[in-house]
């Protein structure tokens, strides 16, 4: 808590807040949510915010940092996170540091003692420095007045990405001689994990605030290819001009897709944890720099990458769980321009995954019990995931479920409410399928039990289900059996060999006395394409070729000298004078003082040769 006269000076915060939005960050407005997290912490009180990616959750706690007196220390996970962050911050010419294991001994205490003589507003820590004897007793006597837990979700073993050290951060706060304001930062929380950090980082009276999940600007599809290499040649061809990840779930896949691409002359680089930090640099900052179109990469790319132009991801292989899904898809349109994300199912990405969970690299921080809690959750997930690969509903609203928002039944503008529907009566099928599963009761798999059903080679002959469905379609009866597993008539079991068994009965029930519809769809048309162009192309182009040259000099990506959004908006609002430039979405004063000439003189160059 702060001391005398803090109901003065909290006044004066709020002024201020407005001032420093538009100053040192560039906006005009606070976006949904960020305004209620930014009082919290200027009131002293913890707060918890809960926006998905690219909500802007950085600026709920950078802001109040530079208003509150002293030092913010934010725990991050990730090296690259806190590089990137830093980096952003000291652009618009902000006063921050990150210490973690990517410097040396002597720039260590570099660091820190600069940060001993109050040199940084904010300074970024792994969660693992944090009991260690320098920093701890640095932290002792430094004025700490905000501690901001960023990726908060790592702190439960319900969550995806569990880091034990995260528990050390209550540790950490008792021994404050002072205890700081906390704040709590995820774009992913399942209400078990919300609960989770609430008590395990012991927030006291925290404003929460859950913004919406929903991503409006992407669209989000599935395709069942029947060879995934052509359907990404297809979805590159028609996302040309156009910036993307695609995700692999082995480091192999990722050579050989990267190789295939280069191959047809497509501008791709790959990433993953088996190069070189070099070559992992390297290739990063030529898809950072916009000098490669195509990145192919494991999930080990991404985390803390802030690229803002991201047009499409794409999932080679379907993830672990819808967690990780939505993070890696939500990395495109994150300035809010129309993105594409689409995931490549088939039913061996399922299997895959399975194997991984159960041969998951024993993590010796974890004991026996956390480590059987975590696989069981990861099992659950990683159905979840499944159910969201191959249902024929929305997609869009699939996802805000699973993260336990309402949401309309169809939204109108995912790759499954746009595409052709046909109804498809499948009631015999499903009563044959569940006669089927009953009989053999949790002793076969899915594709030995359709193969009985059709009578067919891998069946089983002696069954009395036998031929039952002869001459029906196998692909037409696998989407029946999902639909069954979905709807919970039927279950499958966890393991190397996941075997069939029927589910809920009044479900079962209910599908022998009505049947079956089934939506299917028929992804006929292409998908529709999304362009939002800027009004005047021609000087998009020209202000986007400026901003490379700018970057190049600088070495810096383009997107951390203006956003595609910011240029858009210098396109619609045509500034003439520096004042002017304050206006325009995602110019700060320093970035005004930096850039400002150059565009207003591109500006009125182009406005010249346009009135001739
Ligand atoms: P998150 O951490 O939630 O994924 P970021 O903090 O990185 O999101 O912000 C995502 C993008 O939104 C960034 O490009 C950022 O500059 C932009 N942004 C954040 N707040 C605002 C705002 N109030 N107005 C306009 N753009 C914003
Ligand atoms: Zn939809």
């Amino acid at each position: 808590m702060r001391g005398g006269g803090a109901a003065c000076a909290e006044e004066e915060d709020m002024g201020k807040k407005m001032e420093l939005l538009r100053q040192i960050f560039g906006y005009q407005s606070f976006r949904e949510g960020q305004e209620r997290l930014v009082d919290a912490a200027l009131a002293g009180r913890d707060a918890l915010g809960i926006m998905p990616t690219g909500a802007g959750k950085s600026i709920c706690y950078q802001l109040p940092a530079l208003l509150l007196p002293g030092i913010t220390l934010v725990v991050s996970p990730l090296i690259s996170l806190m590089r990137d962050q830093v980096r952003a911050l000291v652009q618009n010419g902000v006063r921050a540091a990150y210490l973690n294991s990517s410097l040396n001994a002597r720039q260590y205490q570099r660091a820190l003692q600069n940060a001993r003589q109050g040199m940084y507003k904010l300074i970024y820590v792994a969660p693992e420095r944090l009991l260690t004897e320098q920093f701890l007793s640095f932290a002792r006597e430094a004025e700490i007045s905000m501690l901001t837990v960023d990726e908060a979700h790592c702190v439960s073993q319900w969550g995806q990405d569990f880091r034990p050290s995260y528990l050390e951060i209550t540790r950490f706060v008792e021994l404050l001689p002072r205890r700081p304001v906390l704040t709590a930062f995820t774009a992913t929380a399942t209400p078990k994990v919300r609960e989770d950090i609430l008590e395990l980082l012991r927030l006291q009276d925290p404003e929460v605030v859950l913004t919406g999940f929903d991503r409006k600007n992407l669209f989000f599809e599935v395709q069942r290819p029947k060879g995934k290499l052509a359907a990404v040649l297809r979805l590159l061809g028609e996302l040309e001009g156009k910036s993307g990840i695609v995700y692999c779930s082995t480091r192999k896949t990722v050579e050989q897709l990267c190789d295939e691409l280069q191959k047809r002359g497509f501008e791709a680089t790959r990433y993953h944890a088996g190069l070189s930090d070099e070559e992992r640099k390297e290739n990063q900052e030529a898809f950072l720099f916009d000098r490669c179109r195509v990145m192919v990469a494991t999930n080990a790319f991404g985390m803390g990458i802030d690229k803002s132009n991201v047009g499409f991801v794409i999932h080679y292989n379907m993830p672990k769980d819808l967690e990780s899904y939505y993070q890696e898809a939500g990395r495109a349109g994150r300035d809010g321009s129309p993105a594409r994300c689409v995931l490549l199912y088939s039913g061996r990405d399922v299997v895959t995954n399975q194997f991984l969970i159960d041969h998951a690299e024993e993590q010796s921080a974890l004991t026996p019990e956390q480590r059987e809690l975590v696989q069981k959750e990861s099992r659950r997930r990683l159905k979840e995931m499944t159910f969201y690969a191959t249902t024929q509903d929305c997609l869009r609203s699939y996802i805000l479920r699973y993260f336990g928002e309402k949401a309309e039944r169809f939204c109108g503008d995912c790759g499954n409410c746009t595409a052709n529907v046909e109804w498809a009566e499948a009631g015999d099928a499903a009563r044959a399928l569940l006669a089927a599963v009953a009989e053999q009761e949790g002793r076969y798999g899915v594709r030995r039990t359709l193969r009985t059903l059709l009578g067919a080679e891998g069946g089983l002959a002696e069954s009395s289900h036998w031929g039952a469905l002869r001459g029906e379609s196998e692909t037409q009866l696998r989407l029946v059996c999902e639909e069954l597993l979905r709807r919970g008539a039927l279950v499958q079991s966890d393991g190397e060999y996941p075997v069939l068994s029927t589910g809920d009965a009044a479900v079962c029930g209910q599908i022998l006395r009505e049947g079956l519809r089934l939506r299917m769809l028929k992804r006929t048309a292409p998908s529709p394409a999304r362009q939002e162009q800027p009004e005047d192309q021609a000087l998009f182009e020209r202000l986007r070729a400026l901003r490379a040259e700018i970057a190049r000099v600088q070495g810096v990506p383009a997107f951390v000298v203006f956003t595609d959004a910011t240029l858009r908006d210098l396109c619609a609002k045509r500034p003439r004078r520096r004042e002017e430039l304050l206006a325009v979405q995602g110019i700060s004063v320093k970035k005004a003082e930096r850039y400002g000439e150059q565009f207003l003189a591109a500006l009125e160059t182009y406005g010249r040769e346009r009135s001739r």
